[in-house]
């Protein structure tokens, strides 16, 4: 498989199972301050879909995320309020109970986006602090850090290689100017980052707190993912490392420098950052409030698989513009592909092909080709796009289909075989005109029902009548 390297900025072929057997895999992990929303969710969808994908191609792999319940500035830098602090101020509840609830929140949004959580080693910031501690210890011992009254910086000009995963001059780096902005006037250059942040200050009230070499305090947001990378992972080199794009210039540019500060080695083979989802061209975002969450979805009768489906259709790397239609568009795919499955069971019954040395010609063509769209950097869209042209051939056996979608949903997670026909959601107000709408056909009340038919369109839904009776679908 050929996967996109950020760093190296280019695809570069990951070695095939036999060289190389087990992948580990790294994502960061949501800070749980606030809601998650369903741009949150394209980026850890698309993380399930790479590791379905590898795991299809023949590998092992390890995944590990983590969970940012302390230590997360606003702004990235050093200079805002912890986050948690501010979320938990917010709504008048302890840091504690915020982190707790958006946690259970995040995963039941992964959940219902079948992203499983025993699929994935969980920890938690507040749970690793020794850690980070012990990372830190190193990082001094080599000369790396200095401290201020406020905190223990990395000093990033003794970091040769700063920079090299975003390409930016250091000369560039300005600090952000924001209304929470405070600057440690004992900093000696704006991209030195917090590794340690003491107890004092602006941070004297701070809630989270634990002992450390350097006195009462917290960790820095970007120490963590060091330290739970590579415990979590036990490596010092992660094959995979995850993360949003906005994580390139910072983040992950602080990670490389404090974990290869102190191990000396490599700390990611290969670099993964997604795009944002978009609305209007802007990311959503919880600042900009132009954001929907799960429930906005569900609202809608969109099924949340819909919405795996529809993130499925634009590669990672590139930005995804929501809307309604298009979501409703997913809805309706979604429920075509779930159609197509089951007439595929009811036609193929007992009859399925059980071995993958039986299928026809044309269905080792389409997994030949569905391997090579997804070893080329997770082409995704263009595996679904061929998907629909196999299962609308004439030249392949409806067994071979029913074999091949069982087969790729194991990477799609669709859960193809769980899913009811009728699994569309109907409002009750529709249910209740379908029923007003029969009644007047039954009474030969033609100007009636075609009204009634009009009331149901507005409402997003369509009748067809049908030998055994109506169904409604969705428009
Ligand atoms: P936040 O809680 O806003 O810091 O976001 C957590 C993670 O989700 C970050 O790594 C972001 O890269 C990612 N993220 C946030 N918004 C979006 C979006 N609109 N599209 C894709 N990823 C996002
Ligand atoms: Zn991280």
């Amino acid at each position: 498989m050929k996967l996109y390297d950020t760093l190296s900025r280019e695809k570069k072929e990951i070695p095939s199972p036999s060289e190389k057997p087990v992948i580990t895999m790294y994502s960061c992990g949501p800070t749980v301050y606030d809601v998650t929303h369903i741009g949150h969710m394209r980026r850890y969808v698309m993380d399930d879909i790479l590791k379905r994908t590898l795991r299809f191609l023949g590998y092992d792999v390890r995944h590990v995320m983590n969970i940012t319940d302390v230590g997360h500035l606003t702004g990235d830098d050093d200079t805002g309020e912890d986050k948690l602090e501010k979320g938990a101020a917010k709504r008048g509840k302890t840091v504690w109970d915020v982190a707790r609830e958006y946690e259970n929140q995040f995963w039941h949004t992964m959940k219902e986006l079948n992203v499983k959580k025993k699929d994935i080693a969980v920890l938690h910031a507040t749970k690793n602090i020794d850690e980070m501690i012990s990372i830190i210890q190193t990082l001094e011992k080599k000369g790396f850090t200095y401290e201020t009254d406020e905190a223990i910086y990395f000093d990033v000009t003794k970091f040769r290689d700063y920079g090299k995963l975003s390409g930016q001059n250091m000369e560039e780096k300005k600090q952000a100017v924001r209304d929470e902005v405070h600057v440690d006037s004992a900093k000696k250059h704006p991209a030195d980052f917090a590794l340690w942040f003491k107890r004092v200050g602006r941070f004297a009230d701070h809630t989270m707190h634990w002992k450390s070499p350097w006195g009462d305090g917290f960790p820095g947001w970007h120490i963590e993912c060091s330290a739970m990378s590579m415990k979590g992972l036990k490596t010092k080199t992660i094959d995979i490392h995850t993360g949003g794009i906005d994580h390139i210039p910072v983040h992950h540019e602080n990670e490389i420098a404090q974990s290869e500060g102190a191990t000396g080695q490599k700390f990611v083979n290969w670099w993964v950052h997604h795009a944002f989802l978009q609305v209007d061209g802007e990311k959503m975002s919880k600042s900009k409030g132009n954001f929907y969450t799960l429930n906005d979805i569900e609202k809608q009768g969109i099924d949340p698989l819909s919405l795996r489906l529809f993130f499925m259709q634009a590669h990672y790397r590139k930005p995804m513009n929501f809307t309604w239609d298009a979501a409703k568009a997913a809805e309706t795919s979604f429920k075509e592909l779930i159609d197509v499955y089951h007439n595929l069971k009811k036609n193929v019954g007992t009859d399925t092909v059980t071995d993958q040395e039986k299928l026809t010609g044309g269905a080792v063509f389409f997994l030949e080709q569905f391997r090579h769209d997804l070893s080329n950097d997770l082409n995704i869209a263009g595996a679904i796009g061929n998907m629909w042209f196999m299962l609308r051939s004439n030249d392949i056996p409806e067994r071979d289909k029913l074999y091949i979608l069982d087969t790729i949903d194991t990477v799609l997670g669709l859960n193809l075989a769980e899913q009811k026909i009728a699994a569309i959601k109907i409002p009750e107000d529709v249910i209740s005109l379908t029923e007003a709408r029969e009644h007047a056909r039954s009474n030969k009340d033609f100007q009636k029902s075609d009204a009634l038919r009009r009331q149901i369109e507005e409402k997003g839904f369509i009748v067809e009548d049908t030998v055994d009776g109506y169904v409604i679908k969705k428009k």
